[in-house]
């Protein structure tokens, strides 16, 4: 059993290793937090799952891997129970605190810890982990790069961030900023005595990272257009869209995949249900912070897909164009027919029938391929219910002329099926599932074939061959389950 890094600081992703058990094992895993309670258990996307318990599978060589994200996990000695065929392994770790390095400190509702870099100023309470906070200057790095990269500009300023370990700490520190809290988990403002980014980072990584990237959005508006107001939908459209396409460059792409086509969901139902907003109710942003909680979602929604449209339609730099013209002084109107040589109302128009028809295009590729896979599937289930039938025939009624008859039958639907499998073309998002579901098919192949001889020939090595391979066939089946739903989970199918 390995852990990397050995000695972990708080705030930090941990991965656990396992080697040496049989292949095709069962592994089940609990992390206990230092005060002894069970921790949700982090999945891959970065939702905390209410479970506290996970099971993996050991592969082929009798490995397993799993990894605990821990941005949220505080300093102190964690226990990690891990269960292999009933026996119990109890691993205990612990999460130091990092060294602060010279450090700024000031008071702004609560104590805060300063820390430097080219690339920001980053103050901090003492419930964030300060690995995280290393972390975020590196991802703001990030994305300043890459929006400049896609739209050519950059803030002249460093910013200067903000990050709360919590609700209380947060809301202490906006109202000591002369500001009054709202519902929003992000705060930005260039003005008054501490301009700046404000955070809300009791979150794991992904949404850590959308929240900077989102304010980093704003700022880097606010630098463009010299203060200028922007509707909101254009500010805010400008920030959800870049969350997003950031995210999606970084080192959870699913992740902020799957938060995205939630995004487009919503706006897409609103636009096919003729509910969503006039833009031009989108425009001020005492409107945009007065509305009501449960329309915050559609907002957001609705102005993350105009941004798109005008990027997709109009190319990358018109949303970008247009804040330019504001910043000059243009009405909202002359902006958008300047930048895109189209009216504001027309605009509006074609970009709500493309809204209501949108989906997106990686999406929709994956689709029709696991709609198949999902057949195929119940295929598998209908040669299995077959098989348990010609087994019962043969066991009730010994009648071996129609066992192998039944026989034959199961290993034509089984050649089919894999015939079909083969056929499949998968697309670049599904690629990793595909490879499993073949080893699945394989396997599945491979066993039918030792059974249905065993039907036919009666041999009894060949029934002993069959059932050696019910272990791979097993995990593989898991295997395929679970990455089917996780696909299904990011692709926001289950809807
Ligand atoms: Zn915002």
């Amino acid at each position: 059993m390995t852990m990397m890094p050995g000695t972990p600081f708080a705030g930090s992703n941990v991965v656990f290793e396992i080697t040496g058990l049989e292949p095709w094992d069962i592994v089940e895993v609990t992390f206990y937090e230092p005060d002894g309670n069970a921790a949700g258990w982090v999945r891959d996307d970065h939702y905390v799952s209410s479970r506290s318990t996970e099971y993996f599978l050991t592969d082929e060589e009798g490995n397993a891997r799993w990894v605990r994200y821990g941005a949220q996990d505080q300093v102190g000695d964690w226990t990690v129970h891990v269960t292999i065929d009933d026996a119990l392994r109890i691993i205990r770790y612990s999460y130091t605190k990092f060294p602060l390095p010279r450090r700024e400190y000031i008071t702004l509702g609560v104590p805060l810890y300063g820390c430097r870099s080219d690339e920001a100023v980053i103050f901090f309470s003492d419930s964030v982990n300060f690995a995280v906070t290393v972390d975020m200057h590196a991802r703001l790095k990030f994305a300043a790069d890459l929006l400049e990269e896609r739209l050519g500009v950059r803030t002249a300023e460093i910013p200067v961030i903000y990050m709360l370990g919590n609700q209380a700490d947060f809301a202490s520190s906006i109202r000591a900023a002369g500001e009054e809290p709202g519902w929003e988990a992000g705060f930005f403002r260039s003005y008054g005595e501490n301009p700046g980014i404000y955070i809300q980072s009791d979150k794991q990584q992904t949404d850590l990272y959308h929240l900077m990237t989102h304010e980093y959005v704003h700022f880097l508006l606010d630098e463009v257009t010299d203060g200028a107001d922007l509707p909101s939908w254009l500010n805010e459209g400008l920030a959800e869209y870049y969350e997003f396409e950031v995210g999606r460059q970084g080192d959870f792409p699913d992740a902020s995949y799957r938060r995205m086509l939630w995004s487009g969901d919503v706006a897409q139902r609103a636009a096919a249900g003729g509910w969503l907003f006039p833009l031009s109710r989108l425009e001020s942003l005492r409107e945009w912070n007065s509305r009501a909680v449960d329309l915050v979602s559609l907002q957001y929604a609705q102005s993350h897909m105009a941004v798109r449209y005008l990027s997709e339609r109009y190319g990358e730099r018109a949303p970008i164009e247009i804040v330019r013209q504001i910043g000059m002084g243009e009405s909202l109107n002359a902006a958008i027919g300047n930048a895109i040589g189209v009216d504001y109302a027309q605009f509006e128009a074609d970009f709500v029938d493309w809204l209501a028809a949108w989906d997106d295009p990686e999406r929709a590729a994956a689709r029709s391929y696991l709609r198949v896979l999902n057949d195929l599937d119940g295929e598998v289930s209908a040669i299995l219910d077959l098989r348990g039938e010609v087994i019962r025939e043969w066991s009730l009624h010994g009648n071996r002329a129609k066992a192998e008859e039944g026989a034959a039958e199961l290993q034509e639907r089984a050649e089919n099926l894999v015939a079909r499998m083969r056929e499949l073309e998968p697309t670049p998002y599904v690629a990793g599932l595909h490879d499993a579901a073949v080893a699945y098919f394989d396997i599945l192949e491979s066993w039918l074939a030792e059974d249905l001889g065993y039907f036919i020939t009666g041999q009894d090595s060949k029934r002993v061959a069959a059932n050696a391979m019910i272990p791979e066939f097993t995990y593989r089946r898991v295997d395929l389950g679970l990455r089917l739903y996780d696909a299904m989970l990011i692709l926001n199918l289950y809807n």
